[in-house]
């Protein structure tokens, strides 16, 4: 998700845009699509990265997922939201061990967790008042966010299980 929120700033497209090219049937980018229905070679061309970073970015289907999207507002400072913090049996962010909120602290409504436009429309920030989820109350930085090892291994370690 920070990936694809990522790659819609910078490219300056509407959320319908990047909704109508996560699969290779048409949709509608108002429906959306659930994470697990992406097209990985796809998005992996649109994004310029490796197949396996999309699908460790959609997780498998048998792990159970939040219908909400759940973030640690510390990681989208940095850019990041990372499929294990749509775990639920995940309750502290892995890397900073605070936990995840679904409840935007501006409106304090849930966001639906799907690809759809509304949600592609608002990077890093909640789909009904586009206020900002990030711990600054602002947008991340435009660069490229890279874990540092030891954040990665906690990522790593709290998907294993
Ligand atoms: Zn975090
Ligand atoms: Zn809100």
């Amino acid at each position: 998700m920070g990936l694809l929120w990522k790659f819609a700033r910078l490219n300056r497209l509407p959320g319908h845009a990047v909704a109508a090219h996560l699969c290779a049937r048409t949709i509608d980018p108002y429906e959306g699509i659930e994470p697990f229905d992406i097209d990985v070679r796809l998005v992996a061309q649109m994004l310029d990265i490796a197949h396996k970073s999309v699908s460790a970015g959609i997780g498998k289907t048998f792990d159970s997922t939040s219908p909400h999207l759940r973030y640690c507002p510390r990681c989208l400072n940095q850019g990041y939201h990372a499929h294990a913090h749509q775990l639920l049996r995940i309750r502290l962010c892995p890397i900073h061990e605070k936990p995840l909120l679904t409840l935007c602290r501006h409106c304090g409504r849930t966001s639906a967790y799907r690809l759809d436009a509304q949600l592609l429309d608002a990077p890093f920030r909640c789909r009904h008042c586009r206020g900002y989820h990030t711990r600054s109350g602002t947008a991340p930085p435009p660069h490229h966010f890279a874990l540092e090892p030891k954040e990665r291994t906690a990522i790593i370690r709290a998907i294993l299980g």
